[in-house]
């Protein structure tokens, strides 16, 4: 997998605003925030391009890994009991921009549904 701007970052090549870092994933505030809580989180092992490269047995510890730190990070920045979303585009039409798995996580406004 080629170099994403998602690796730079996890190499501190290019500057993010870290909000969570563990030996696992990386958490940090998107660039271009939808909601007033906009934080990308991302596995630091850099050749999952998207959920379809996801393999249960081999990766299974590592999505465990995203959903906590998910969940710590909504409760860290107060969105925890007032709801949030997490999303994972997969693919054009999905609106996937960077080929480095990254979970989306929204929260601090009410939310539509479907999304756009
Ligand atoms: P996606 O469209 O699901 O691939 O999401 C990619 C996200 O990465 C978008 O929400 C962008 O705003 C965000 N993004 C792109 N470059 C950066 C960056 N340098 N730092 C933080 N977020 C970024």
């Amino acid at each position: 997998m080629g170099e994403t701007i998602f690796s730079k970052i996890i190499h501190k090549e290019i500057p993010a605003q870290i909000v969570f870092e563990n030996d696992e994933v990386l958490a940090f505030n998107d660039i271009n925030p939808k909601a007033p809580v906009h934080v990308l989180i991302i596995p630091k092992i850099t050749e999952i391009e998207t959920t379809r490269d996801i393999d249960p047995k081999k990766h299974a510890a590592l999505l465990g890994a995203l959903y906590e730190a998910a969940n710590k990070i909504a409760k860290d920045l107060g969105v925890s009991e007032t709801g949030f979303r997490l999303v994972l585009n997969c693919g054009p039409d999905a609106g996937q921009d960077v080929y480095h798995l990254h979970m989306h996580l929204l929260g601090g406004r009410k939310m539509n549904w479907p999304p756009g």
